[in-house]
């Protein structure tokens, strides 16, 4: 296959276990994001693609080539590492130019090829700062610009928005994703942020435990989550115990049409909050008392206690019931809404 193909792909530091059995295909052309909570392994997979770190078991293939023993320079990367910072004394150009320089690359085509990346990155006439004089954003596509400016193969980066502000950090998503969609280029992106995978990624990848606990689209994974784990890590969600009463799927004790009856004990229902329907009290599938309300202007959050749980519901504020804390509330939800997880 042409892309990037991991077969079983283990990471083992003395006693721990960092990576283990990772096997993944990336179609050329995908944006991947791996996700996932601090120290589930996701830095450790990067850099074995990286060829920085060498895998204890398990192959890595580019376009069928085995790479797995292949050194780092001759992989044909692109890398953005939190931990590979500027060049201080090059100036912006200077950075860009870096890899050109060192490969040898004429002067006229690297002054040609460093125009055009500044003018990708949106960076057009800041040739000739010096980087200690950019902000946080420009630094970032600096580092960006330099690392396709060998044309790589494989784009990598490590929580490369990170250090900046909420609202720069979602400008540079977008714009990092059409740059990708338009250069069509390999991505992998490591983050922690289950919003940025969902604006950047063709393909989410998400990890617990070193081990791949879901691979496929944003919405797939947001609407379809493989278990427990992957529903409360992408997005939040509700996860209501599940029990059987004459043959019947129940929860709380109240019956819940449309819902199969659950096969194995420990299984709960994963439903999101905007899924979860307010009605007056004495109305709805379940009832509960409204512990604290969140006005967030586009919704409003309403959590409720039920049999022991806490649950939220995300209302849109045009169409919610008047419910205050301490009031009974009903609440239901449509059977189709609702996926079947297991812990
Ligand atoms: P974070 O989001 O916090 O960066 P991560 O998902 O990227 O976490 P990794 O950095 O890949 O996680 O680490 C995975 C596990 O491997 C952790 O338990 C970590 O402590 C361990 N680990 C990573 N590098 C080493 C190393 N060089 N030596 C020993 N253990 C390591």
């Amino acid at each position: 296959m042409s892309g990037l193909v991991l077969s079983e792909v283990r990471k083992h530091f003395g006693p721990v276990h960092a990576v283990e059995d990772v096997s993944l295909s990336v179609p050329n052309g995908t944006f991947v994001c791996m996700l996932g909570p601090s120290g589930c392994g996701k830095t450790t997979l990067l850099r074995m693609i990286a060829g920085l770190e060498e895998p204890t078991g398990g192959s890595i293939l580019l376009d069928g080539r085995d790479i797995t023993a292949v050194p780092t320079h001759r992989r044909e990367l692109g890398m953005v590492f939190q931990s590979l910072a500027l060049f201080p004394h090059l100036d912006v150009t200077g950075n860009i130019a870096y890899a050109m320089t060192i490969r040898g690359v004429g002067t006229a085509e690297k002054k040609r090829r460093v125009g055009e990346l500044l003018e990708m990155v949106h960076m057009a006439g800041y040739g000739d700062r010096s980087v200690a004089q950019l902000s946080g954003g420009q630094r970032q596509r600096v580092a960006i610009a330099r690392a396709l400016a060998v044309q790589p193969k494989l784009f990598l980066l490590d929580e490369p928005l990170s250090a900046l502000d909420a609202k720069l950090r979602e400008a540079m998503q977008v714009e990092l994703r059409q740059l990708q969609e338009r250069l069509g280029i390999t991505t992998i992106v490591v983050t922690h942020d289950q919003r940025e995978a969902m604006t950047m990624a063709d393909q989410v990848v998400v990890m617990g435990g070193g081990r791949i606990r879901q691979a496929a689209s944003p919405v797939e994974i947001y609407r379809h989550p493989a278990d427990a784990f992957v529903a409360d890590f992408i997005g939040s969600t509700n996860l209501i115990p599940l029990a059987v009463e004459n043959g019947t799927a129940t929860a709380f004790g109240k019956p819940l049409p449309g819902i199969a009856a659950p096969a194995r004990d420990g299984q709960m229902l994963s439903v999101r909050p905007e899924d979860i329907i307010l009605a007056p009290a004495g109305e709805g599938a379940l009832t509960g008392t409204v512990a604290f309300v969140r006005d967030l202007g586009a919704t409003i959050e309403t959590f409720i206690d039920i049999g022991g749980h806490r649950l939220v519901a995300a209302s849109s504020p045009r169409d919610r019931p008047a419910v205050n804390v301490g009031d009974e509330t009903g609440l239901s939800f449509h059977a189709g809404n609702a996926v079947v997880v297991t812990a």
